[in-house]
């Protein structure tokens, strides 16, 4: 399925939730939900009863929106998250977390996840020292992500550089704002993870 190209904000209103695609825009009263928050469409204002079905496919959509994942890579994270040991939706949400754009955008390099992603394409960041240039690669415990040498004269990374001091970090990684440094210290637990979604109704979709 095509990668979604349309208005962010009609997303976040779909889902009825903030899901933060446009970077400080969501955090200012520019933010179009708070300004219209029915759901987009010619019947968004009317209310129905929403049923069980319903009510998890809007947590995977959710899920979905919030970390720009689409629908065969979700699947292809719940099937793993299904396989190894833990509680699946936990695991799910890990998962997520760990992919390189999500590091980068957590670790205040990008304003949103879009944009970590388009850094990550062009190169702008190292692993390990080494220049990685794949968004969904799942990075773990003790990597090291960087940006490169050469893109630190760019004015767009200088200003994201400086715009680090007001992003916070969640405590499982470790962030070295004078060197632009991130180490995965730990991997998330649950409680880590800030993210509006409730996992299980999205195991119950899948376990259906
Ligand atoms: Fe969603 Fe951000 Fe748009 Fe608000 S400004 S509706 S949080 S994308």
């Amino acid at each position: 399925m095509a990668r979604y190209t349309g208005p962010a904000c009609r997303l976040c209103r779909r889902e009825g939730t903030k899901l933060f695609l446009k970077g400080d825009r969501c955090i200012s009263g520019k933010c179009a939900l708070e300004r219209r928050s029915t759901v987009p469409g010619q019947h968004g204002a009317a209310k129905g009863k929403v049923k069980e079905y319903g009510k998890q496919l809007r947590e995977k959509q959710k899920a979905k929106r919030y970390y720009g994942v689409q629908e065969g890579q979700f699947k292809t994270y719940f099937r793993e998250a299904d396989r190894v040991d833990g509680v699946t939706g936990e695991n799910l949400l890990v998962l997520l977390e760990r992919r390189f754009d999500n590091v980068v955008y957590r670790m205040g390099m990008a304003e949103s996840r879009k944009e970590a992603r388009q850094l990550v394409l062009h190169g702008h960041f190292r692993l390990n020292g080494k220049k990685a240039t794949i968004p969904s690669m799942l990075l773990k415990k003790g990597d090291v992500v960087t940006v490169r040498e050469e893109s630190r004269s760019s004015v767009k990374i200088k200003e994201l550089i400086e715009g680090m001091d007001s992003r916070i970090a969640p405590k499982w990684l470790v962030v070295d704002k004078e060197n632009v440094k991130a180490t995965i210290e730990n991997l998330p637990v649950r409680e880590d993870i800030d993210v509006p979604v409730e996992e299980q109704l999205i195991v119950e979709l899948y376990s259906k």
